[in-house]
């Protein structure tokens, strides 16, 4: 049982998945203007995290973060640049995806780029006008009319007044009311510009996540991540349209990080204090990086700094070298004992509640520093080879999920194809009760070293084998 903490309906609950087995997220990805900071691998670490724990407890994850590769801030800024939007998007992007190799996030199964999705967006935004709940202007602008939408704030607790005070409105002379967001932004005779049914001009941020969302997960999916500071307007106006054109909420849990403070200020690139990925890559290794973000529960600020990042990196260098004198050692016995070979026995049950826990990192790291301290109290009392069997399956099972050791070691969660195809044919098989054909594919996937264990609720758990020597 996985518990998520809803911002929407400000609760925690068990987590059920619209189309089980499967799970479909989305998350809003980064705006390549300028280089990334940690502010932007917070998010990306975390849902790495929560989809390495989602197909560790047997589900299909279908991944999708976007990347925005046309706004204000590309358009300024390749301008002030002499270079074009694309090109600088390009490198941005590009260097993203590198740090986020390096701190061994898996890529999303899609990352669609709003330039590459402009039918869909234009489409979206001809049916909101069509409903009357958007409006064309003189000017060439689109914009979402805020009045005729009831529910406005319910997700992010702002009502119109408030929002009035909150946000810095636009300033546009051709809105019928100040709160309304533009869909679509006409081009100045300068800038770059895409054609549509409305002149030369741009989407607005928030109705790609809308449009695209829906193109490749469906009018309803799962979970929908992204920081806390894009739940108002981002995610509140992403809400707004969504609900407008399908008539029904597009997510079935909203999931939001906690900001990066330093010295309790906001990390970001606009204020100019954002700690530079590449260069603190350049300075830590990055399994200590990755692990620095997930010491603290991802809907807590976490404050960085420097000298914390510094000790955490200390912290670490004991389990890593722990994994080095263990990863070649052979598997310790299912036979219990003592108290302490009990609990190396038991690690993983209570790593991966931590994680059923809305996901809680914090305490998964907690185990395993727990771990590496019963694995020396092990060998201190001679139990030498049963503690270090131990310490090499559970910090390969804690790796699995959270990703802590050293890349090369790493033996990633994630599937093929094939092997992903494989499980949906059987979960297939098995809701037409051919369980002969879905016996047939587990044999398939145990040969490909890929162990199914069917449990009582019809859900099943997909592991990596580990020999664990039975006597
Ligand atoms: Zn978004």
């Amino acid at each position: 049982m996985i518990m998520i903490y809803d911002s929407l309906t400000r609760t925690k609950r068990v987590f059920e998945p619209i189309n089980p087995p499967e799970v479909s997220i989305y998350v809003c990805g980064v705006t390549p203007y300028a280089e990334s900071h940690l502010g932007h691998a917070r998010p990306a670490i975390l849902w790495d995290v929560i989809k390495r724990h989602l197909m560790r407890r047997g589900y299909l994850v279908r991944h999708v973060q976007n990347f925005t590769d046309i706004d204000d801030k590309l358009v300024a800024r390749s301008r002030d640049l002499g270079t074009s939007v694309s090109s600088l998007a390009s490198l941005h992007i590009d260097e993203y995806v590198q740090w986020m190799n390096q701190l061994g996030v898996l890529p999303p199964d899609y990352t669609p780029r709003v330039t590459e999705n402009l039918s869909s967006i234009i489409d979206f935004i001809e049916a909101l006008i069509a409903q009357n709940q958007a409006y064309a202007t003189t000017l060439g602008n689109v914009y979402f009319r805020v009045d005729k939408y009831a529910e406005y704030g319910r997700l992010s607790g702002r009502t119109s007044d408030a929002g009035r005070l909150g946000v810095r409105v636009e300033l546009a002379d051709d809105k019928e009311n100040p709160l309304d967001f533009a869909l679509w932004k006409a081009a100045l005779p300068h800038e770059e510009y895409f054609t549509s049914p409305w002149g030369r001009g741009r989407p607005g941020w928030h109705i790609e996540c809308s449009a695209m969302s829906s193109l490749y997960l469906g009018q309803r999916f799962d979970l929908h991540g992204g920081g806390i500071d894009l739940m108002f307007p981002h995610h509140e106006n992403e809400l707004a349209q969504s609900k407008s054109y399908f008539g029904t909420d597009p997510a079935g849990c909203w999931v939001h990080n906690g900001m990066i403070t330093q010295g309790n200020v906001k990390m970001s690139k606009s204020l100019g204090n954002g700690t530079n990925l590449g260069d603190l890559l350049n300075r830590y290794p990055a399994m200590a990086l990755r692990s620095y973000l997930l010491s603290v529960q991802y809907r807590n600020p976490l404050d960085f700094s420097e000298e914390a990042l510094a000790d955490w990196t200390h912290g670490m260098e004991r389990v890593w070298q722990l994994w080095e004198r263990v990863r070649n050692v052979a598997s310790p016995s299912r036979k219990l004992g003592t108290k302490w070979e009990n609990r190396l026995a038991s690690f993983e049950e209570r790593f991966l509640a931590c994680l059923d826990d809305d996901f809680n990192t914090a305490r998964a790291l907690a185990e395993v520093f727990d771990l590496v301290h019963d694995v020396y109290r092990g060998v201190n009392e001679g139990e030498t080879s049963t503690a270090l069997g131990w310490a090499r399956i559970n910090l390969q099972k804690a790796h699995d999920v959270l990703g802590l050791l050293p890349v090369e070691s790493d033996r990633s969660m994630e599937m093929d194809p094939l092997v992903t195809r494989l499980l949906t044919w059987r979960e297939q098989a098995r809701r037409d009760k051919n369980f002969l054909l879905g016996d047939e594919i587990r044999v398939i996937l145990e040969k490909s070293g890929w162990v199914v264990e069917d449990r009582s609720d019809g859900s099943n758990m997909v592991t990596r084998r580990v020999e664990v020597q039975d006597d």
